[in-house]
């Protein structure tokens, strides 16, 4: 709370000076604009159990808390957007009421979460559903062990918001009109088997607690998944990925009982000379607000770490001042920005991609805008397994076919990956290039040549 007061004290000055807009931190009644929710007072829009009743699910909900705001057009859109997305619907009050609804069409926050289908674009020829190879480096169910030293665990499929863009759509959420999933809840029996995977695995030293989003694991699951690793006596580091921080931040403020489980965890963790750690997913600077800010006090104060990992979106956050903004202002809330991460080549999603060209380029911008230590790295995870590389560590970049190739010599020795550059930002001529399935190959190949030799 101290630190609310010397924020607070900064106001002024922080609203006269352009480059300490990082500092401002909405704090209106900005749910009020939303005709359903005009008369929600403030305490029940702090509560988390009103947050989780009020999500949005289905298109006929959102028609009814828009009112008036939600036009013909948009609605139809909306619903056509229904049709072509691997995801389905699940958005807090918070955030769709963060969305500007006048603008709709343009807006980042609508654009992650309710997509429009006039806004999709035919498929890459060479996406994949899943891009990473997460099954196939899969030992035990719900478990990735692709590096020596870490993992990836899987406890749970579900999220308190559904992604337009999420890498893992093949698993997420329930099925859709274009995917039919195998999605999974808690399911203590499976995460036994990946404890006694991990007890036999005396490299692993890591783990990350994925999915799905720890959000929607109960108290009970959060200490049973915490206590079980830390009891493993290799694994020295655990982190709780959530982007729970950035959607509904009312669960950190009011969910006493997740919080405190938690918190618990972590003191276990310190206990033990281990790291317990969250690894947060802001991917723009119109998700926080002061609301953001109180979660993340009450976490800095119990003495817990938070990271974040964003998720480089054309029209979202591909542009220097979003991406500036964004690092700042997650700075400034004591969390550390640690990655941004290329688009992954997964289905759906081509409008949201970028090209590598455009990462290396918000990278270069970013860095010197504050601390070393508050600027994420931005990454490529490798299609096809080959793991995160630093955006400019590619071997050979072809831009006018937007091909580039690289190489992991630690986790894949003597292989070669390719990643693409979404078709509809290249050349005329580029773009009948892929149109072509022999031309496209032959591109493919001529580019890792330059590499293989
Ligand atoms: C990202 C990832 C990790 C963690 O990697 P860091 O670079 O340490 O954040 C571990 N396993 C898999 C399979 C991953 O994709
Ligand atoms: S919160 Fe993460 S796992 Fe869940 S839908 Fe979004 S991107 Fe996917």
């Amino acid at each position: 709370m101290v630190e609310t007061h010397k924020v607070e004290s900064l106001t002024e000055l922080n609203q006269k000076l352009p480059e300490l807009q990082h500092r401002n931190f909405r704090n209106d009644d900005f749910w009020k604009s939303i005709p359903g929710w005009a008369n929600v007072t403030r305490e029940e829009f702090a509560d988390h159990m009103w947050q989780q009743k009020n999500s949005i699910r289905k298109i006929e909900q959102v028609r009814k808390v828009l009112g008036k705001l939600a036009t013909p057009e948009l609605m139809a859109d909306m619903e056509d957007g229904q049709r072509k997305t691997p995801m389905n619907i699940r958005i807090t009050p918070y955030i769709f009421s963060l969305i500007d609804w006048e603008n709709a069409w343009d807006d980042p926050l609508r654009k992650q979460f309710l997509p429009l289908g006039s806004q999709f674009l035919p498929e890459h020829p060479l996406h994949m559903s899943d891009s990473l190879s997460e099954d196939e480096d899969s030992p035990v169910p719900m478990l990735t062990h692709r590096y020596p030293d870490k993992v990836l665990f899987l406890p749970t499929t579900l999220c308190p918001v559904y992604c337009s863009y999420c890498t893992r759509s093949r698993i997420i959420g329930g099925s859709t009109e274009s995917v039919d999933k195998s999605s999974y809840g808690a399911n203590q029996k499976k995460w036994d088997d990946v404890f006694e995977y991990l007890r036999n695995s005396p490299l692993v030293e890591d783990v990350v607690i994925s999915g799905g989003d720890s959000f929607m694991l109960t108290p009970a699951q959060i200490k049973y998944i915490g206590e079980s690793l830390l009891n493993i006596p290799h694994i020295r580091r655990i982190r709780y990925a959530t982007k729970g921080i950035a959607i509904f931040p009312q669960k950190i403020t009011s969910d006493h009982a997740w919080f405190k489980a938690l918190c618990e965890v972590n003191e276990l963790g310190r206990s033990f000379g281990k790291s317990v750690v969250i690894h947060t997913h802001f991917s723009s600077p119109r998700e926080i607000t002061k609301w953001s800010q109180m979660a993340m006090e009450r976490i800095f104060s119990a003495g817990i770490t938070v990271r974040n990992q964003a998720v480089l979106q054309n029209g979202v956050n591909n542009d220097v001042s979003d991406m500036v903004l964004l690092t700042r202002k997650v700075g400034f809330m004591n969390i550390q920005p640690y990655y941004v991460y290329m688009h992954d080549m997964v289905p759906g999603c081509e409008h949201f991609r970028t090209t590598l060209r455009e990462g290396i380029e918000l990278e270069k911008a970013v860095r010197g805008t504050t601390a070393g230590f508050h600027t994420p790295t931005f990454v490529c995870d490798l299609p096809g397994g080959g793991g995160k590389r630093h955006v400019a560590s590619y071997e050979y970049y072809d831009e006018e076919n937007g091909i580039s190739v690289w190489k992991a010599p630690y986790v894949k020795p003597g292989d070669v990956f390719t990643y693409v550059d979404p078709i509809h930002k290249l050349s005329k001529e580029a773009q009948d290039r892929w149109q072509d399935p022999a031309t496209a190959k032959k591109m493919i190949e001529e580019a890792k040549k330059k590499v293989t030799g």
